[in-house]
């Protein structure tokens, strides 16, 4: 059997790769994996086969024993809330996230509000391959029934964050997903004066595709600059991810979107531990520097991170894309309470968002990729350590190499053919020299390994 479960979850084309039959089968496998019953959450995004996928995700856990929580449509950073909040024994997630339409995807969660980690994945998988699903008797199947989570959750965010101490125009960007129900409420309620862009759900996702990418944030960035907005907040499609445009219409990298909440939301705090991978911006070591705190590495993906709190702890995790994790709020990216302590941090501030851009180190970066099969990328890899030996050398996750001016990252992909490369500078000159030297290695030691 192919395995099922990649970076977050399963995913596919819905209703060819990801039926209702496989939702079936991966829930009755998770109340399998659970044992005795228990309660699960599930929620599900806008997507147009969510309901189809979420009904067949219920009768599946039903059929084995639990009982279920139906959340309804909900952002994933609402799901995690609402096992803690109900205090569940797991969750189900119904998304795909930034992919396409015709996607959808399932994701499991524990008992804390986590993804589960590849390790339970695998265990979810090996049920599934050798049909060890156990079905309850007539008389212990479960029950299910309907909650409201966004109650709850909005209230919470509402302790967290108090309301502003200026109005800020916001232009909020949802893509036509799952965050049009949370984000802008929740702003308007904290003060500020909300435009709503594709807002209204739609799961064909008219307005933008839903990866918050720059090339997919121009009519945001327009409706800043036409409205005379302070910012303007995208989504990805579940909410878990933020992405900023200030108020000239410029695109804020996920690094620094990441960088300034850990900058607020860890002001006071004694030698905060800033939580994220490799592939984010050296920005982090500045913010970490200003708190007098630290960061910790990891390999990239968010189970990454959310595997090292557990073991070793931390204030805040994070990553290029956008997400951040908040410790002590919930063990799940947050996109919402990502904007909403953004907006905080802004009109705390007094400044425009591009100066509170400024106060940070500005980067340049590079990134691209070279394809390379699965089977010559341990060879590829090795040749790049040998040929870098002589600078500063991170293996957490591919090959980091530190210069005094900058880094690279030359990374295998997990889940595609490539090797991706990654570069960064202070200086717009040095970044595309070290990008260049990083793509002239790559791309020999992949055609040498072919030989
Ligand atoms: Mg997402």
């Amino acid at each position: 059997m192919p395995k099922l479960f990649g970076t977050f979850g399963v995913r596919g084309i819905s209703n060819i790769e990801l039926t209702p039959k496989l939702a079936f089968e991966l829930s009755l496998a998770l109340a399998t994996y659970l044992h005795d019953g228990g309660v699960v959450a599930v929620g599900y995004d806008n997507r147009t086969s969510s309901e189809m996928l979420e009904q067949a995700t219920v009768a599946g856990l039903l059929a084995g024993g639990c009982d279920c929580l139906r959340l309804g449509l909900v952002p994933t950073p609402v799901l995690s809330f609402a096992i803690n909040h109900f205090q569940c024994d797991a969750g189900v997630m119904i998304t795909a996230s930034h992919n396409p339409p015709e996607y959808n995807g399932i994701k499991f969660w524990d008992s804390s509000g986590a993804g589960f980690q590849r390790t339970e994945e695998r265990r979810i998988e090996r049920i599934i391959s050798g049909k060890k699903w156990r079905r309850a008797p007539w008389s212990q199947t479960g029950n299910a029934r309907r909650a409201d989570a966004l109650t709850p959750y909005v209230r919470a965010v509402l302790k967290a964050v108090p309301k502003l101490k200026r109005e800020l125009k916001v232009v909020v960007d949802c893509a036509n997903a799952a965050g049009s129900v949370v984000t802008p409420s929740l702003l308007a309620m904290l003060g500020c004066k909300v435009v709503s862009l594709n807002c209204q759900l739609d799961g064909t996702f008219p307005g933008r595709p839903a990866e918050p990418s720059p090339q997919n944030l121009r009519m945001l960035a327009q409706t800043v600059l036409a409205c005379g907005a302070d910012l303007g907040i995208a989504h990805d499609g579940d909410a878990d991810r933020t992405i900023i445009v200030d108020e000239r219409g410029q695109v804020l990298t996920g690094d620094r979107v990441f960088a300034l909440v850990a900058l607020h939301h860890l002001r006071g705090r004694s030698r905060p531990r800033i939580v994220t991978t490799v592939a984010t911006s050296s920005v982090l070591d500045d913010v970490a520097a200003k708190l007098g705190g630290e960061v910790v590495r990891t390999r990239v993906g968010e189970p990454e991170i959310i595997g090292y709190y557990g073991k070793r702890g931390g204030d805040i995790g994070g990553e290029e894309n956008g997400g951040v994790i908040f410790f002590d709020w919930a063990p799940c990216r947050d996109g919402i309470l990502t904007a909403a302590k953004l907006v905080e941090m802004l009109a705390a501030s007094g400044m425009s968002m591009s100066q509170l851009d400024a106060t940070l180190p500005r980067y340049y970066q590079v990134k691209q990729k070279v394809r390379c099969s699965d089977e010559l990328k341990p060879r590829v890899l090795k040749a790049l350590e040998k040929r870098f030996s002589r600078y500063k050398l991170d293996r957490t996750d591919g090959l980091r190499v530190g210069f005094d001016d900058g880094w690279l990252l030359i990374r295998p992909s997990g889940t595609e053919p490539i090797f991706r490369c990654f570069a960064e500078a202070r200086d717009a000159k040095r970044v595309k020299e070290l990008a260049a030297a990083g793509m002239r290695e790559l791309r020999a030691r992949v055609k040498a390994a072919g030989r």
